[in-house]
């Protein structure tokens, strides 16, 4: 039997079968079960971010699994503390932080920390925007703007309006002074990398502020240098009240984070949250690595060339590019994106069909000039075979 047929009998139905099965990778390169070579255009979800097998990554995890790989949050280490300290100095403003293993979890944390302070304060509702992603545990879901994934699993404990993204207007009269908080991503992911209208965070940032609402910004996608900044807020010019980081954070280990700012870092008392495997030594150790190699000149540096070379390209299929730094999609005239990434993991690359008509791109943040002209030679021939 296949490793393909083992995998549809062993696990729930949820993800379907992948095409591929990978066996081992190196830098952004990577092989599946049967020795094909690809370049890794995908990264994990924009999760690798040091790409595959590298040294700093591979030195840190193994010094810290062979040094204490756990000793739950009965008890301090080291590594969960610099991390910390490491993030507040990029953050460069006054805030907390909870450690999470994911995504949803960082959001789940934010949720309740939200909660408390609705509570408080005797507010009714959150913001979110349509389309947008947070996560699949309840909490998260059900900010979630994804109707397919979301309603079936409702009714959810806490109102949650939604809002078009990118519309300050909507948001605008969506937001009163009974709102707990607005969930924001600086740039939509999962919704097909979509940046919203200039000005549109800082607008959101004068929302909250004049009717007390707390702004959270899901950077679970959009931080640790995907767009060329730490943090996107930064390059908005915006400091939420509450961030939530993940994917890129641990270059491919589980952890999560949410930081709250000012007074937003404080609204947990003791015993109000917690987790067992957050913040975990080797999670943190691997953060630390990430955060100490990333060279952000180096992702502009690349994502400028990735750009301009996608944007030089014409094909039928191709109607245009979006998105921000080493985050991209590009965008076709059919909804073909499947055909894409089929034709592109037969050449040798991996995409990812983010939505019918979106591919998206998120390579490792390490990947070079040379890889990314390889990628942009390869992609018209991948366009013809998708669109026949
Ligand atoms: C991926 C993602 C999540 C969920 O993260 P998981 O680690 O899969 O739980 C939440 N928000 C955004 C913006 C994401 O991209």
């Amino acid at each position: 039997m296949s490793l393909y047929e083992r995998f549809e009998k062993a696990f729930m139905p949820n993800y379907g079968v992948p095409p591929v099965a990978l066996a081992r990778g190196e830098g952004s390169r990577v092989w599946d079960v049967d020795g094909k070579e690809y370049l890794d255009f995908i990264g994990g979800i924009a999760t690798s971010s040091l790409g595959h097998a590298h040294p700093a990554l591979v030195e840190a995890v193994s010094k810290q699994v062979a040094t204490i790989a756990h000793t739950s949050n009965l008890f301090l280490h080291e590594p969960e503390v610099l991390l910390a300290e490491k993030l507040l100095g990029l953050l460069n403003a006054p805030a907390r932080i909870f450690f999470a293993n994911s995504g949803t979890e960082a959001n789940e944390a934010a949720y309740k920390l939200a909660l408390k302070y609705g509570r408080r304060e005797g507010r009714s509702y959150f913001v979110a925007t349509e389309n947008g992603f947070h996560g699949r545990t309840i909490g998260a879901l059900s900010l979630t703007g994804k109707p397919a994934i979301r309603d079936q699993f409702g009714p959810f404990p806490v109102d949650v309006r939604f809002v078009p993204y990118g519309d300050a207007g909507a948001l605008k009269e969506a937001v009163t002074g009974d709102c707990i908080a607005v969930f924001l991503e600086p740039t939509q992911g999962e919704a097909g990398v979509v940046p919203p209208p200039e000005g549109y965070f800082e607008a959101a940032r004068e929302i909250c502020d004049s009717t007390g609402a707390l702004l959270v910004a899901d950077e679970i996608q959009s931080a640790i240098g995907r767009t060329g900044h730490w943090f996107a807020h930064q390059a908005d010019g915006v400091i939420p009240d509450i961030l939530t980081l993940a994917k890129g954070l641990g270059g491919g280990m589980p952890i999560g984070a949410c930081i709250g700012f000012g007074d937003a870092g404080t609204l947990f008392d003791k015993g109000d949250h917690g987790s067992t495997f957050g913040g975990n030594p080797v999670s943190c150790a691997a953060a630390l690595a990430v955060l100490g190699t990333l060279d952000l000149d180096h992702v502009k540096s690349v994502a400028a060339r990735l750009r301009a070379g996608l944007e030089d390209l014409r094909h039928p299929l191709l109607k245009g590019v979006r998105g921000r730094g080493l985050w991209l999609a590009t965008v076709l005239r059919e909804p073909r994106s499947a055909e894409v990434q089929k034709a592109a993991a037969d050449a040798g690359f991996l995409v990812n069909a983010l939505q019918p008509d979106a591919v998206r791109l998120a390579p490792p943040l390490i990947v070079t000039a040379d890889e990314v002209d390889a990628f942009l030679a390869a992609y018209p021939a991948i366009l013809t075979e998708a669109a026949k």
